[in-house]
């Protein structure tokens, strides 16, 4: 058997201090997940995640060029925590859901946000406003055995220097643990699953030209350039 022209390369992520990679098999990513003052609030009404998925192949290293992408006039940037699944499973139960993780980073998911307007009032999907080329940039992953499982941490984005996301992991309505049995219920969670998990307060559009750096403290972080 060979194939009939040359198999796309797998798709993977630098593993931070190491020469080794980790192959990605699937990019999931959580809706809506941080709400400002839900502590103060006790508000625990919560409602269930949602999903969506970007393809492997719109990861994009961080040091990279994002070229603003056709058909949009308004792009913005989400600074997100990233979990990278080392071990599968289905029906994952939150007090176990931790073994699941090799480790985590801090990525970008950019988003069409003119595009992701117009399919939400015409009831069509994202696709087009979330899984795009290049669409999906992160910076090396941090593996547990060296971070363990951050909580809390500042989690922030600067456009050009100048803040725009600035916040706190422990502000996410749905935690990694909760997080991770949510999806297993939906999908079976694979080695090489990515997960990037929401993003705070913040978001705005960028423009060619515009350097993005962000990050998370004991996590890492990333830096891109719209061009
Ligand atoms: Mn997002």
């Amino acid at each position: 058997m060979s194939f009939v022209f040359p198999a796309p390369p797998t798709a993977s992520v630098e593993v931070a201090g190491t020469e080794d990679r980790f192959p990605v098999r699937r990019i999931y990513c959580i809706g809506r997940n941080y709400l400002a003052h839900r502590k103060e609030m006790g508000n625990d009404d919560r409602t269930p995640p949602f999903f969506f998925q970007k393809p492997a192949d719109a990861l994009l290293p961080t040091g990279g060029e994002f070229p603003y992408p056709p058909q949009s006039d308004n792009v913005h940037h989400e600074i997100e925590l990233v979990i990278a699944i080392g071990k599968g499973g289905k029906e994952i139960a939150v007090e176990d859901a931790l073994d699941h993780v090799f480790g985590y980073s801090v990525g970008l998911d950019m988003t069409r946000r003119d595009q992701q307007s117009k399919a939400k009032d015409a009831g069509k999907p994202w696709e087009a406003a979330k899984a795009f080329d290049h669409s999906a940039p992160i910076a090396p992953i941090r593996p547990v055995s060296e971070i363990g499982h951050p909580a809390a941490g500042r989690i922030w984005l600067n456009v050009n220097g100048e803040a725009r996301q600035d916040s706190d992991l422990d502000l996410q309505i749905w935690n990694v643990q909760e997080g991770i049995a949510h999806l297993s219920k939906l999908y079976e969670v694979m080695p090489g699953d990515l997960i990037y998990t929401g993003t705070p307060d913040g978001v705005g559009a960028i423009k060619v030209g515009d350097v993005m750096s962000g990050g998370i403290d004991g996590i890492g972080e990333v830096e891109i350039t719209v061009v």
